[in-house]
């Protein structure tokens, strides 16, 4: 790919260009001490200087020695909310004179330009996208939404210390599924293209000419450096060998840890759990049929036909590690987890589950259970 180069004070040109080509902009900002995407006016809402410590259990902010905007790895949410809504309206039903009425809930979308995103974001996207627009009822809320999409992809110049792209093979580097992608260098950016729309707005940029040898070389070091982490998830045949394991003492040890609160799921990019709930007036004249999403942490999300399938918190956390590790393999071809870390540094007891698959993929001893 042939990059160029965009000097650092004309990174606000590629926000009015953005916005003068319809799109809301929408990228990292820091709220409440952590990265968060929301909508962006200016580029001095950027995360300037700032990076993350994520460990187990752990996320803080801090200052970095560079005045770089990009510094950070992740925060506790990438694309999922702008496409997969917190909560998707259905439909609504009206009681009228001809009896009732329904109608679907109104399909609402427009333009959208999310920089910032990393490779691993861009994998739990296309996972996201075979979940939701593959088969043959596509959902048309994700739909619309994905259909005025626009990435600007980040190459990530380090990883935190929660980072495990490489062994699940979805970073560093941005390879997929977006139109512009960015190097971050000390003096600005290198830009490519990865469509056509991409094209239309890098032409309208200041840029400078193809850039340097040593600029690349830098941009390739960074990747380098990135590379280098310290978790490994197991590889994919590895993982399969969890449904050989069901029985394994280790889902009663990580149990016993686990609060079942579902923070995991909720900060999980490919995570796609949802529950419908009704609500109506008090004169039961208007009802509403609403989409939340949901985790299988939750008691409920196991209750079919008046009894609960996973009672116990270790039942849930199987079905989560088993479905996102090995079942997904079936139902999408590959695992569920694009090694972004999330889930480790957001569970409030630091359940790890890169630790936790390396322990039950050995599939050492096994003490017979009632389940
Ligand atoms: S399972 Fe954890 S590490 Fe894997 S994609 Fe989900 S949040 Fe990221
Ligand atoms: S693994 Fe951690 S984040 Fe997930 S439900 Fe258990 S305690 Fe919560």
């Amino acid at each position: 790919m042939i990059k160029h180069f965009l000097a650092r004070q004309h990174l606000d040109q590629l926000f009015s260009v953005l916005s003068n080509a319809g799109y809301q902009v929408v990228g990292p900002t820091v709220k409440d001490n952590a990265i968060v995407f929301t909508e962006l006016s200016h580029v001095e809402q950027l995360p300037w200087g700032r990076q993350e410590i994520a460990k187990p259990g752990h996320y803080q902010l801090t200052d970095t020695s560079t005045n770089r905007c990009f510094a950070w790895n992740t925060g506790p949410q990438g694309l999922k909310p702008w496409l997969f809504k917190p909560e998707q309206p259905l439909w609504q039903a009206e009681q009228t004179e001809q009896g009732l009425c329904f109608r679907q809930a109104s399909i609402e979308a427009h333009p959208i330009a999310v920089i910032g995103l990393r490779g691993c974001d861009l994998a739990a996207l296309k996972l996201q996208d075979q979940h939701f627009l593959q088969g043959p009822y596509p959902d048309p809320y994700y739909q619309a939404q994905r259909e005025q999409l626009f990435i600007i992809a980040v190459n990530c110049a380090q990883s935190a210390e929660t980072c495990f792209c490489v062994s699940t093979g979805d970073g560093p580097e941005a390879t997929h599924s977006f139109d512009l992608v960015l190097d971050e260098l000390e003096e600005g950016y290198l830009m490519g293209c990865g469509s056509e729309q991409g094209q239309a707005i890098f032409q309208q940029l200041t840029l400078g000419p193809q850039v340097s040898k040593d600029q690349l070389h830098t941009a390739q070091k960074q990747l380098a450096d990135a590379s280098q982490q310290q978790r490994q998830m197991p590889d994919e045949d590895s993982l399969l060998k969890l449904t050989e394991n069901l029985e394994h003492p280790q889902w009663q040890d990580v149990a016993d840890r686990c609060l079942a609160c579902g923070n995991c799921t909720l900060v999980c990019p490919t995570c796609f759990c949802s529950k419908q709930e009704s609500t109506s007036d008090i004169k039961l004249q208007q009802a509403e049929q609403v989409r939340l999403w949901d985790s299988c942490f939750s008691e409920q999300h196991g209750y079919i036909a008046g009894k609960l399938f996973r009672p116990e918190i270790r039942h849930r956390y199987r079905q989560w590690l088993l479905h996102k590790l090995a079942n997904w393999q079936q139902q999408y071809g590959r695992s569920g987890c694009v090694g972004c870390g999330r889930c480790i540094s957001w569970c409030p007891v630091g359940i790890d589950l890169v630790a936790e698959a390396q322990i039950l993929v050995k599939g050492t001893p096994h003490e017979p259970t009632d389940r």
